[in-house]
């Protein structure tokens, strides 16, 4: 069933029980996000795509549309709320943009010049959290892990279906961890596509970074706005 809605005070149509951020983009408004993947079940991790909703603040990736939902994007409060979650991200991680593998390529590095962030106003707690690199294919740079739970959600074992990442301890502690003996089987094009899902330089694969050349690199080549708008999968 074809609604209406306001972004921005502009009327769209959508098909009901569609999701916001999605409508949003196929209308031109872009949404940053951190942990949401078009076409996939949303994870509501980030907050990143907060914006308000008849007055309410809401993470837009959580919001089925309905007829006369009114949706703010271009606006102070919201705006600075997804700003500040930008910010909380680079603050409670290491994360050294100029010496990392996956800079240029990385969600994060990208939404935070969208959002026009320049230094975390919140301060910064630089974890220390033991790498790991016994896996075939990955380095595991745990300081940048943001949390996400793409990894988590999205990356299994073909044949068992058993999760290859999983999030172990609690809070300040809490970090990525990864099933050496499963991830060891993946193909090459598997493991590929998990390090490719981090939205962050955390999950490294082997024998790849800084490939690319400034001014070539992924988000260099197309922003990560144009590719939400495209509906590209990152
Ligand atoms: S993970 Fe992203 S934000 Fe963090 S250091 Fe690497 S490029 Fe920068
Ligand atoms: S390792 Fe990457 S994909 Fe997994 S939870 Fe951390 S940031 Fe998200």
């Amino acid at each position: 069933m074809s609604i209406t809605i306001t972004i921005d005070g502009n009327e769209v149509e959508a098909e009901a029980g569609s999701t916001l951020i999605d409508v949003a983009a196929d209308n031109g408004v872009y949404i940053p996000s951190l942990c949401y993947m078009r076409g996939r079940e949303c994870l509501g991790t980030c907050r990143v795509c907060s914006v308000k909703v008849n007055g309410n603040m809401m993470a837009s990736c959580t919001v089925k549309v309905a007829d006369g939902m009114d949706v703010e994007v271009d606006e102070a409060e919201s705006k600075d709320m997804r700003r500040a979650l930008v910010e909380i991200n680079f603050s409670e991680g290491n994360h050294n943009c100029p010496s990392c593998e996956k800079s240029g390529r990385c969600e994060l590095q990208a939404v935070g010049y969208e959002v026009e962030m320049v230094a975390s106003r919140f301060p910064y707690r630089f974890p220390v959290r033991k790498r790991d690199h016994t896996s075939k294919y990955f380095f595991l740079e745990r300081d940048r892990c943001i949390f996400c739970q793409r990894c988590v959600q999205f990356v299994h074992d073909e044949e068992t279906g058993k999760k290859i990442f999983s999030i172990s301890k609690r809070g300040t502690h809490a970090q990525i961890d990864i099933d050496v003996e499963l991830a060891d089987k993946m193909t090459p094009e598997q493991a590929r596509k998990a390090a490719e899902m981090c939205p962050v330089g955390c999950i490294i694969e082997k024998g790849l970074g800084f490939n690319d050349p400034m001014g070539e690199r992924k988000f260099d080549v197309k922003s990560i706005r144009e590719r939400a708008l495209a509906g590209e999968e990152e």
